[in-house]
């Protein structure tokens, strides 16, 4: 293959968990794909790296001390052209030359460069969820009509998008998102006062950045899900639904009318839909073992325990609330997560936190981009002053 049909690909967050396998899936095609643009918040030792293995034009530094750190300890090769900040983020994501850019960046701050991607018409691949539940409904309208190509990289949403290819959604009867529980799925509840963020990170099945692994210990990941799933594949709360699969093999199922329901496996690694996103509508050989029939091995389903996982029955309310709840639920979750993170909260304070801030202003109505922002720094301000 010549170089001028390789697709380029500007990866944001390339120093993180999506990112590292991200590369991993470069590495094994590098006939297909060219990395020419990178971005981390602070890392510039490891973005540095990145950028010499791959040979990559464009790179970004977002904390701003970092990038004139790097730029006067001259930690960048010559041949990378290093910018620093947020609005070099969105730069980036507009890149002229890139033909696909992926959101693999953690938290709101992906909400920005989804939108200028989707401004400078290029294809997304978007792992991260919270720019769709902080603002979906101005992502999604943005995106059909600049035509733009969504392709959904989070497991469970891109199995969803590989079930639905081929089948007409006005027959769909539901979808429903795998959970594996997390690490706390069979810990006694009297147990969880005491959990420490480093029981909290330790997943069972995926290895994955700190916010997303709390988040799975809650599921308050899940319920980001159930609303990126709303307004990725357009379906109201009702027909969304969740079950427990402890093995993370079925990455979600749709159900049809007619009660037939397909699903999407593959072994628990991200590289499997990252790479499925990046080399779209193409197929290649995966980078890593596939499933083997010839060894024994069970797949379980169990519906969750409201109890257990409170972020799961709030993120849902915030679902059927609609206007500012679904933001003011993650802004509420990013922050809790933090707090916990730093030892300044305990594991259950969590749910209670995000519950006292959607009580005080999940009510709101969002009708353009400036009062969605104005929500979602409301949202922090008052998730930082929560106190028990
Ligand atoms: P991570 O913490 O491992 O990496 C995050 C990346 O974003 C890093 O490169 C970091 O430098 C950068 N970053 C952090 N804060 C930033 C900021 N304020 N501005 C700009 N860049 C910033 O996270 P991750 O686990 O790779 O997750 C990334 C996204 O993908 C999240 O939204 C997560 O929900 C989603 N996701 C992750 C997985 C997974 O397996 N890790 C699976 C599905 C979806
Ligand atoms: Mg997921």
């Amino acid at each position: 293959m010549t170089d001028c049909i390789r697709k380029k690909i500007v990866l944001l967050g390339a120093t993180g968990s999506i990112g590292s396998n991200t590369l991993q899936v470069l590495r094994a095609h590098p006939d297909q794909l060219e990395l020419i643009g990178v971005s981390a918040q602070s890392n510039d030792r490891k973005l540095a790296e990145i950028c010499s293995e791959f040979k990559v034009p464009y790179a970004v530094l977002t904390d701003e001390k970092a990038y004139e750190k790097a730029q006067a300890e001259k930690v960048f090769d010559s041949s990378t052209r290093l910018a620093g900040g947020n609005d070099a983020l969105s730069e980036l994501a507009g890149l002229p030359e890139a033909d696909l850019v992926l959101v693999a960046v953690v938290g709101a701050c992906g909400l920005q460069p989804t939108l200028a991607a989707i401004e400078a018409g290029k294809d997304i691949a978007l792992a991260n969820k919270e720019a769709l539940v902080l603002g979906g409904a101005f992502v999604m309208e943005r995106a059909r009509e600049k035509g733009i190509r969504l392709l959904p990289t989070d497991s469970e949403h891109n199995a969803i998008f590989q079930c639905l290819e081929a089948q007409p959604t006005t027959q769909l009867d539901r979808i429903i998102l795998t959970a594996s529980g997390g690490p706390f799925r069979d810990t006694p509840l009297a147990e969880l006062e005491k959990v420490t963020p480093s029981d909290a990170v330790q997943h069972p099945n995926w290895s994955m950045g700190h916010k997303i692994s709390v988040d799975s210990a809650t599921m308050a990941n899940k319920g980001l899900e159930l609303i990126e799933a709303h307004w990725l594949f357009g379906l109201p709360p009702e027909q969304l639904q969740v079950v427990i699969h402890p093995q993370s093999i079925a990455h979600s199922f749709v159900q049809f009318i007619d009660g037939s329901i397909l699903a999407q496996m593959s072994p628990p690694s991200m590289t499997f839909p990252i790479q499925h996103c990046l080399l779209y509508p193409e197929r290649a050989p995966a980078v890593e073992p596939t499933l083997d029939f010839q060894q024994a091995f069970q797949l379980e389903f169990c519906p969750p325990d409201p109890q257990r996982f409170p972020c799961l029955v709030l993120a849902y309310d915030s679902l059927r609330n609609g206007g500012g709840a679904p933001a003011v639920f993650n802004a509420a979750n990013e922050i809790a997560v933090g707090r916990f993170l730093s030892n300044e909260l305990s594991y259950p304070a969590i749910p209670h936190l995000i519950e006292a801030v959607l009580e005080q202003l999940a009510a709101r109505s969002v009708p353009d981009m400036d009062s969605l922002l104005a929500l979602d720094a409301e949202a922090r301000q008052r998730a930082h002053d929560f106190k028990l």
